[in-house]
This record gives C-alpha cells, sequence and structure tokens, in this order.
C-alpha cells in the first residue's frame, strides 16, 4: 500500500499474476463514438493517450461488436476482422508509450442493437428500441460465441492488453439470463444452468484462445433493477462460474438500460451502488474466490474512491465520465491536488445525450475531451511579445472558462463580477436538491483562477467607461442574462417572484405554488420547492433508495420494489404555453428522470395554457384560441421561469469607443444556452485570442 499518498488504497498496486496494475482506476468503458467508421483512429488514440498519462491504471475502451448482429447501430464499431486489428495498433502502441494498459470491451447489444440485424434469445423487442430481435438458432448463439473469441483473439493481435466481456446493462448476455427476455426451450433455456451457459462459454473459449496471460474482464449485471431479473443467488453463481471460466476480473454492472430508476444522473448519490459490489466480494470471499472485484457508478472523488476501497466495497473503482472531464484525474489525487480536479458533475448533456444523438461525446466542463486533436481548442502558451491585457465581464461558466484559459495561456486576464463570489447562474443550479455537484465546478474553477493567475474582482459592477479607461486589448462581455418577464397582468403583485428570487435570495414561498415555465429551470425550481430544506435524497443514500424502489437484491429478483417518495414540500403546479408533454426539451437521458422525480412528487404538469392574470388568489389561465372561461389555479405564490434574455448593454458603447470585444455565453445568445456552450464558447475564444 502506498503509505504517503493521501489514499493509499487507491494507489495500491494490484498483481494479476501475470500482469501487475499500477493503482486501482480502470477508466471504465465509454462510448464516445470515435469507435465508428475508420477515420477517428488517430483522434481516438490522442484520447487514451492522455488518459494513460494521466495515470490510469486500466483503461477499457468503448464497446465493440463482435459481428454485425451485435452492432449498435447500423457500421458500429466492429472487431472482426485482421485488417481491423491492425488499425487499432495505433491506439495500443499510443497507451502503452505512455505506460498504461487497455482492454477492449466486446459488446454484443441483443435486442438492444438499434438495427434490423439484431438478434436476441427469444423474439420479444425491448420497449427501448423500434427492431425487433430474430430469433437465435442453436447454430446462431453457437456463431455468437465463436464471435466473441474471434473478437477477444484479434484483440490480442492489435496490442490490447485484455478483453472486457460486456455482460450487463440488459445486452445480449444479460438477455440469455433472465426469463423475460429469454423462453427458450433448448439447452440456452429454462433452468438458469442453461440460461447462464453462454457467458460461462464465452469466458472459457475466450480464455482458451488467448492464452492465461491476458486480461478477461467480465461486467457482471449485480442489480438488473427491473421486475424479474435475476436473483442475488443466481447473480452469485453466475460469478462463480465466470471466475472458474477463466475470469481475471469482475466488473460491477448496475441496471438494464430499460430500467427506471436512474443509475449515474447527478441526482444518484455518490457511490451508490457501491454496497451491491460489496455484497458480492463477501460473497465470493466466504467461497474462498479471490478475484478482484470492480465498483462503479457515481465515483467522481478520490476521496469517495479511497472510503469505497479502505471498507472492502471492492478491489478497483470503475471511473468513466470523470476521466472525460479531467484526463488528469489519476496523477492530480497521487500528488494531492485533489482540489485542481476537473469534477465531473455527471450531467450527462455532452457525452451520454451526445452519444443518444449520434454526436462525439466529449464533457460539458471539459470540451476539449473527445477533441484532443482540435487546433481550436488547444491552449497554446503566447510568445512574451504577444501577450495582451484582456478584461472579461462576469464570472459565470462562459467567463471563468474564457478568463483560466486566456491567463493559461500566459495573457494577463481581469475578471470582473458583479456578485461577491464566482458561479453565476451555477450559484442557483448548486442549490437545487440531486444538483449539488455543480458546485465542485465552482470549487475547481476558485482554484484554477489562483493557479493561473487571474485577477479577480468581486462585487465590482463594471461600466462601459470603465472598461474603456482601463485600456485594455480586449474585452470578453460573459454578463450572462436576465430572467424573461412574460408580461403577465398582475405579475407585480406581491405572490410574484421570480427564479432569481427563490433561489438566490431565499425569499419566502407559500404552501401552494403555480410555476409559469417549464424548461429546464421551470423544473429545477419545481424539485427545489418539493424538497423540505435539508432533505435532498441525493446526500442521503439511504432516503435515495427508498425514494425509487431500490431494494436489496437478496429480497427481491432485480432488487426493485415499490417506490415510496418523501411527501412533497409543497402544492405544486408546473405550466407551459406549448401543447403537449413538458420537458421534452429536457437532457435526452435525463429528461425522464426529473419528470418522474416529480411525478412523484404529485406535481401537476399543464401544457398548452395562456396566462391572462395573476390576482391574490392566484394565477388565471385559458386554454387554446378561446380565451374565456378562465380556470383559476389557486396558489399562495407564482414563480416566473419564463426564459432568459442576453445582458449586453456594454456591448455597442464599447465597439462604438473602438475596443475589441468579443460577446460569449448567455450574453451573446440566450436562447438554448446552456453551460456547456458557455464553456465551449469561452474556452475557443480563448484559444484563438
Ligand atoms: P451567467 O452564469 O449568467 O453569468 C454571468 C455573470 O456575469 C453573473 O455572475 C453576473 O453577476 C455577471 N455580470 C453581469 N453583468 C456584469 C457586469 N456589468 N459587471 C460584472 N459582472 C457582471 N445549465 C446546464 O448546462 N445544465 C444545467 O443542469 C443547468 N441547470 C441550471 C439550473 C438553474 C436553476 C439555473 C438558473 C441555470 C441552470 N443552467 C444549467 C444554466 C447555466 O447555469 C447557464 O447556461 C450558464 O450559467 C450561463 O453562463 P454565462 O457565463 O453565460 O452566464
Ligand atoms: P427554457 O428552457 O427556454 O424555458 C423557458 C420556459 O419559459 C419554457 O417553458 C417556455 O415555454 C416559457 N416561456 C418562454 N417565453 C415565455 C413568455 N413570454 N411567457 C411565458 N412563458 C414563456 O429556459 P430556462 O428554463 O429559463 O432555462 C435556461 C437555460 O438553462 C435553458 O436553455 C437550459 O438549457 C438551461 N438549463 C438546463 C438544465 C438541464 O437540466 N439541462 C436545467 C436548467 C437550466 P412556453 O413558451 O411553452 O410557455
Ligand atoms: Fe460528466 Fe457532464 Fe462531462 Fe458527461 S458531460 S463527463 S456527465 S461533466
Amino acid at each position: 500500500m502506498a503509505a504517503t499518498s493521501p489514499y493509499p488504497h487507491l494507489f495500491a498496486p494490484l498483481d494479476l499474476g501475470f500482469t501487475t496494475l499500477k493503482n486501482r482506476v480502470l477508466m471504465g468503458s465509454m462510448h464516445t463514438g470515435l469507435e465508428d467508421g475508420r477515420r477517428h483512429f488517430a483522434a481516438m488514440a490522442a484520447f487514451f493517450a492522455e488518459r494513460a498519462r494521466g495515470g490510469v491504471g486500466l483503461i477499457v475502451t468503448g464497446g465493440y461488436a463482435p459481428n454485425i448482429e451485435g452492432w449498435a447501430k447500423p457500421f458500429a464499431g466492429t472487431l472482426g476482422t485482421s485488417g481491423a486489428a491492425r488499425r487499432h495498433r495505433v491506439v495500443t502502441d499510443a497507451v502503452h508509450a505512455e505506460g498504461g494498459k487497455i482492454a477492449l470491451q466486446i459488446l454484443h447489444t441483443g435486442r438492444y442493437g438499434y438495427q434490423p440485424l439484431c438478434v436476441a434469445p427469444s423474439r420479444i423487442q425491448s420497449p427501448i428500441s423500434p427492431f425487433a430481435p430474430r430469433e437465435l438458432t442453436s447454430a446462431g448463439v453457437e456463431r455468437q460465441i465463436r464471435a466473441f473469441v474471434r473478437c477477444a483473439k484479434l484483440a490480442r493481435e492489435a496490442g490490447y492488453d485484455g478483453v472486457e466481456v460486456m455482460g450487463s446493462e440488459g445486452y445480449l448476455i444479460n438477455q440469455f439470463l433472465v426469463t423475460h427476455t429469454n423462453q427458450r426451450t433448448d439447452a440456452w433455456g429454462g433452468a438458469y444452468e442453461n440460461r447462464m451457459r453462454l457467458p460461462v462459454e464465452i469466458v472459457q473459449r475466450v480464455r482458451e484462445a488467448v492464452g492465461r496471460d491476458f486480461i478477461i474482464v467480465y461486467r457482471l449485471s449485480m442489480l438488473d433493477l427491473i421486475p424479474d431479473g435475476s436473483s442475488w443467488d443466481e447473480a452469485v453463481t453466475l460469478a462463480v462460474a465466470v471466475e472458474r471460466a477463466g475470469a481475471t476480473i469482475i466488473n460491477t454492472g448496475i441496471g438494464w438500460h430499460e430500467a427506471r430508476i436512474p443509475t449515474i444522473a447527478t441526482s444518484v448519490p455518490r457511490g451508490a451502488f457501491a454496497w451491491v459490489t460489496q455484497k458480492m466480494r463477501k460473497a465470493l470471499r466466504a467461497r474462498g474466490l479471490l478475484i478482484p472485484l470492480v465498483t462503479s457508478n457515481r465515483i467522481n472523488m478520490p476521496e469517495v474512491a479511497e472510503a469505497i476501497l479502505a471498507e472492502g466495497c471492492a478491489d478497483l473503482v470503475s471511473m468513466a465520465r470523470p476521466l472525460l472531464a479531467d484526463a488528469e484525474f489519476v496523477n492530480k489525487a497521487h500528488a494531492g491536488r485533489r482540489d485542481e480536479i476537473n469534477t465531473c458533475i455527471a450531467c450527462n448533456q455532452a457525452c451520454l445525450d451526445h452519444t443518444f444523438q449520434a454526436r462525439l461525446a466529449t464533457c460539458l466542463v471539459n470540451p476539449r475531451a473527445g477533441h484532443e486533436t482540435e487546433r481550436a481548442l488547444r491552449l497554446t502558451p503566447v510568445p512574451m511579445t504577444r501577450r495582451k491585457r484582456v478584461a472579461v465581464v462576469g464570472a459565470g461558466p462562459a467567463g471563468l472558462a474564457a478568463a483560466t484559459a486566456l491567463a493559461e495561456r500566459g495573457h494577463e486576464v481581469h475578471l470582473f463580477e458583479a456578485a461577491s463570489e464566482i458561479g453565476g447562474q451555477f450559484n442557483m443550479a448548486r442549490r437545487i436538491p440531486g444538483k449539488e455537484e455543480f458546485g465542485e465546478t465552482l470549487r475547481y474553477y476558485a482554484r484554477r483562477l489562483g493557479l493561473t493567475g487571474v485577477q479577480l474582482h468581486l462585487s465590482r459592477r463594471v461600466a462601459a467607461p470603465e472598461l474603456i479607461a482601463g485600456g485594455f486589448d480586449e474585452v470578453v462581455l460573459a454578463s450572462g442574462v436576465r430572467p424573461r418577464d412574460p408580461q403577465i397582468a398582475g405579475s407585480d403583485g406581491a405572490n410574484v417572484l421570480s427564479y432569481v428570487d427563490v433561489l438566490l435570495h431565499g425569499r419566502a414561498v407559500g404552501a401552494r405554488v403555480a410555476i409559469v415555465g417549464a424548461g429546464g429551470i421551470g423544473f429545477d425550481v419545481a424539485e427545489f420547492l418539493v424538497t423540505a430544506p435539508g432533505h435532498s435524497p441525493t446526500l442521503n443514500l439511504h432516503a435515495w433508495l427508498t425514494e425509487w424502489g431500490v431494494a436489496d437484491p437478496a429480497s427481491v429478483r432485480g432488487g426493485v420494489v415499490r417506490a415510496q417518495p418523501a411527501p412533497a414540500a409543497r402544492q405544486v403546479t408546473l405550466l407551459q404555453r406549448k401543447p403537449g408533454k413538458l420537458g421534452k426539451g429536457l437532457g435526452k437521458t435525463t429528461g425522464w428522470i426529473h419528470r418522474a422525480a416529480l411525478q412523484m412528487k404529485q406535481v401537476e404538469m399543464i401544457g398548452g395554457v395562456n396566462y391572462e392574470r395573476i390576482t391574490p388568489q392566484g394565477l388565471f389561465v385559458t386554454y387554446g384560441e378561446q380565451r374565456r372561461d378562465g380556470q383559476l389555479i389557486e396558489c399562495d405564490t407564482v414563480v416566473l421561469c419564463a426564459g432568459q434574455e442576453p445582458l449586453r448593454e456594454l456591448f455597442a458603447p464599447l465597439r462604438a469607443a473602438g475596443v475589441k470585444t468579443h460577446l460569449i455565453g448567455g450574453a451573446d445568445e440566450a436562447a438554448e444556452l446552456d453551460a456547456k456552450r458557455a464553456i465551449d464558447q469561452g474556452t475557443r475564444l480563448a484559444a484563438a485570442l
């Protein structure tokens, strides 16, 4: 154990017999989109090499299909030929040159394949795919096994240190394990011994094919989070069997993709599922099996990882998105610089949401992720002679990103912020129950401002004359937005507040509330108002598990029971003018969670309204074209969350005075603004100046 490290368990090497991992960090598999097609190999090599240089013990690639039937989507990354294996050499060589190790994930999506050639144990369509799978014949099953084996051999040929067999999240192997997707009557269905034959055969035959000195990670679904999922005994039986079949490491899978319980979103408590791996580890150790276990999900800071390992929950921790957010995570932790880590806030906005939109994954807090080779994001130092004095106005995400990146390049940067603290709207976001992580971004930037030498001027609302007199070479306006006034009659009443009043200024809100506007902020304000102060379930694992209905898998198959949410702190009605379902514009992979969370608290969601007037009794609305027969939504408080408008009064006078002025973030464009765009725009501008 590395006694001098602040995280001795995390930095203890792991001896696998034929090879040693330098620490306990496994970079979990993430589909970035770089796997698909041939043109991204150089970018993928740079991406993984940066993480290897950053100190990761073992990297696992995004999923590669072993054959066409296993494709996640048409033409998804596949490793099925020696030609393909040769192309991977650039990746494995780059990682090895940095002293890293890398395994290739073999992913057969089965009925989750978003493509017409998908196959499954039985012809039962998944609720999240429009394609009905073809039922595999016995020969077909055999063909899939051979494809896994061929893929593993090719991975070895390509220079990988191992493979991960993806056996969880509801993909093909998982589909064989449970009866609701496997209704076969042959040797691959029926009794559990038959249903689990597929993974066991795969691991056994892969081991025979690749030899003893090659890592085989088996990702095992320990908690399916679907009704009729695997029982705990079945999960343990499988773990024992794959260990005997030759697996080197067992990784933890939590939840099928079709599960209706969040598993990695920001509202999931940190390390929320480590107890599941701990339970498995105890069960295996009780049988004398010492195979290393990896735990995963919402581990995003070194102290979380260290505590999990110290408590004996696992032998390694898997972190995926945290290494998108900061390639240097491991080295920073090792050097005792945890306060410099750019923490993954689990928003999914630039990683998973992109993947589901067929875009390359990147990271909201680190736009360079996945774009390591892109010049427009390279922060090259400027020579002394080209150094500029730059004023940045506004220390929200856009201004913070621009200021720190400019200073990192060597410019003299003055950052002016009207408020007494940095962060802009993130100071409201971090107050939302379930969004506490957003505070980490501000901790990161506070440290980064100091490290890069930005001169920070807090409580300084600057005006144009001051900036003109300041003699700056460039001014970056990152002054953000103002809330839109929806111009509803009576909105000047004492019972009407804006989201800023509620979230930032702590103004008192009554027991019955109507919220005008159901965008991201309307949803967040609703969450804030239905949660009793100090009772965010995200900060209390037991409360969170109860709220979502997650149980010990030893007591119920799949670990799902009836959700038991805490009572709502207020009665809330959420409104929008657009007809149809509320929250359509929320994140692709998180919108359903926000909707489900509010439904659990009986928040009434009404679309297609016209706001007529606000009186002391509440809010009058009408529906459709006929603006008669208004309905009174009785409430004590109306909260306005009706969107935002750019705040850029300084722009015209600065430009008129001949000052080179740039607009970024909300000051540039408030429509469809989010922190992803704000940070990306700030970083790109800084790289260009
Ligand atoms: P802002 O954050 O608005 O910052 C502008 C800053 O400029 C402010 O601090 C202001 O005080 C300062 N300023 C203005 N004028 C002056 C002046 N003259 N002199 C000095 N300083 C000045 N986005 C997401 O991507 N994901 C989310 O989950 C998310 N959740 C949110 C939840 C809530 C409750 C809120 C309110 C916002 C959320 N957002 C989220 C939106 C996100 O915070 C914004 O998109 C982002 O903050 C915009 O960054 P910005 O730097 O352009 O502006
Ligand atoms: P938004 O998403 O654009 O929503 C604005 C809401 O106000 C909509 O419901 C809109 O719906 C309504 N509205 C617009 N004009 C109105 C008017 N004149 N009168 C009454 N209602 C009006 O903006 P936001 O909620 O203010 O959020 C700001 C930004 O922060 C968003 O762009 C979002 O990306 C980001 N954010 C993201 C998250 C997240 O989870 N990713 C969370 C919070 C914020 P109708 O027009 O149908 O009434
Ligand atoms: Fe984490 Fe959000 Fe970045 Fe994804 S986009 S890696 S969830 S911070």
